[in-house]
């Protein structure tokens, strides 16, 4: 490589890094982004095959957090935005049997007691014991794992069948491990300040948006990636680059495989572990902090079937399986009766999620072996009848960041070190990142940071 001297070198080309390098490069500055990859986008796939339009890992972009909503529109995307179609139900598996989420619910917390006491999902201890979290005392604890706090507030049975499969299943987690402070701030700003999740809820007097909390791209969320790699000037993004070292001597040197760049500042948009490798000659205790961040393993099966193989109506988004209930899926959702154009005329697709932090060893199995668990769990729930005709899995080996009990004080002492070492920035999903428009938020943060700090370098008496 031959570069000279580069404003900010970015590595790491998934959404964080991509929306980084973008935001840099409309402030003018000179920006290379690395990727190890042969192509950009990280964890955001999305297969196009004979009319199939298949996401492998997300297919959906919260709208109340708008950062990704925001970045389509600047890329010429806004009249491509697409809600999910409705009915819009969600269900969880009890008893082997489907049970739809009751209307008007947040996060799965019914908001009426009228919705509650209707709900066929839960016995009537259990519906009791959640319509009393209104009576329950208030905890200040300094963080607590999804299981103690939903427990704690709603009971068991709101946990089995609530908390576990929606709040930590949507994190691919375990609920005994990951931090409700950090991936729901709400719940707890909710008990701290009404004394109550139910009361502040009604309180608030929220109405589920008409449109939906989700939308996604006809080409799929890849559409994205494609957008924003296209917007950035030839040359900017060098796939199949891995960083293999990081070194500063005024200047930062980023050694590749293939050479070494010289940069002002540096943002590392890349799992927690692999900044924390590229860290460790910079500062060890940094890199520590950033090697306890634990990441699970995750696989999606996408199965593709003629509609009328599939005697199972499909009305709604998909399920979620408790870990109480067993087998193998975490959840499963109804592709085409979420996003139009999804598959070809009077056919329909499934996906099935595995692994995760709940259930670690489901990935130690051969693909065969993980593709047949799934299509025979999706055939048996379902009442689907023969083989698919278009059948892929996809693994996501140590790339769902896990944010545990403690997650947000090791990411604060992260950002001390950090902030010592004078134009390095930390960024995605490992730290404080959660999902799409977070991530695309925090990418641009970064890049600000950056492009203050490129300024303050070049002003005459730096
Ligand atoms: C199965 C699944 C489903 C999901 N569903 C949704 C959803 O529907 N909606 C949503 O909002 N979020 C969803 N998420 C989460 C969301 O996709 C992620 O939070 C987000 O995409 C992470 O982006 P990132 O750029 O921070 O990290 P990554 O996408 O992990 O990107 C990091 C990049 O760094 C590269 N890299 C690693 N080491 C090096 C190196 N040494 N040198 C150069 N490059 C390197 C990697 O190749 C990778 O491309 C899902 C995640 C998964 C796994």
């Amino acid at each position: 490589m031959n570069d000279s001297v580069v404003d900010v070198v970015v590595v790491g080309g998934g959404i964080t890094g991509l929306s980084a390098a973008y935001d840099l490069q409309r402030r003018d500055l000179s920006v290379r982004l690395l990727e190890a990859a042969p192509r950009p986008g990280g964890v955001i796939r999305t297969e196009r095959l004979d009319g199939w339009i298949i996401d492998a890992g997300p297919d959906a972009l919260l709208v109340h957090k708008p950062a990704a909503v925001a970045l389509c529109r600047e890329l010429g995307l806004g009249d491509r935005l697409m809600p999910t179609l409705t009915p819009r139900t969600a269900y969880i598996l009890r008893d082997g049997r489907l049970w739809p989420i009751a209307e008007g619910s947040l996060l799965g917390f019914p908001v009426s007691l009228a919705a509650l006491a209707r709900s066929p999902l839960f016995t009537w201890a259990g519906k009791l014991r959640m319509a009393a979290e209104v009576f329950i005392p208030r905890t200040d604890v300094e963080d607590e794992s999804i299981a103690s706090f939903v427990e704690r507030r709603f009971g068991r049975e709101a946990l089995d069948y609530l908390g576990e499969p929606l709040l930590a299943g949507i994190h691919a987690g375990d609920a005994d491990r990951l931090s409700v402070r950090a991936l729901f701030p709400r719940l707890v700003e909710a008990e701290r300040q009404a004394g109550s999740v139910l009361r502040s809820i009604r309180a608030m007097r929220i109405a589920p948006s008409p449109s939906g909390a989700f939308v996604s791209l006809p080409g799929g969320v890849g559409e994205l990636v494609d957008a924003v790699s296209a917007a950035l000037a030839p040359g900017t993004v060098r796939g199949s680059t891995r960083v293999t070292g990081l070194r500063r001597a005024g200047l930062f040197t980023v050694d590749t495989e293939t050479g070494s760049i010289a940069a002002r500042t540096v943002i590392l948009s890349l799992p927690a572990y692999a900044a924390a490798a590229l860290l460790r000659a910079l500062d060890a205790p940094l890199a520590d902090l950033c090697d306890d961040v634990p990441y699970a393993s995750t696989a999606t099966v996408a199965l593709g079937y003629r509609r009328d193989q599939i005697r199972h109506p499909l009305s709604g988004t998909g399920f979620v399986v408790p870990r109480v209930e067993g087998g193998p899926l975490l959840a499963g959702t109804w592709v085409t009766s979420k996003w139009p154009g999804r598959a070809p005329a009077g056919c329909a697709l499934v996906r099935g999620f595995l692994g995760g932090g709940r259930d670690p060893h489901r990935l130690d199995q051969s693909d065969e072996g993980l593709m047949a668990a799934a299509r025979e769990a999706l055939s048996e729930l379902l009442q689907i009848d023969g083989a698919p005709m278009v059948e892929r899995l996809y693994r996501f080996p140590r790339q769902s960041p896990q944010h545990e009990v403690g997650h947000l004080a090791r990411v604060a002492s992260i950002e001390r070190r950090a902030g010592q070492i004078g134009g390095l920035f930390l960024a995605g999903s490992g730290f404080r990142a959660i999902g799409i428009p977070d991530c695309v938020a925090d990418g641009r943060q970064a890049a600000g940071r950056a492009a203050a700090y490129v300024t303050e370098c070049k002003m005459p008496n730096a």
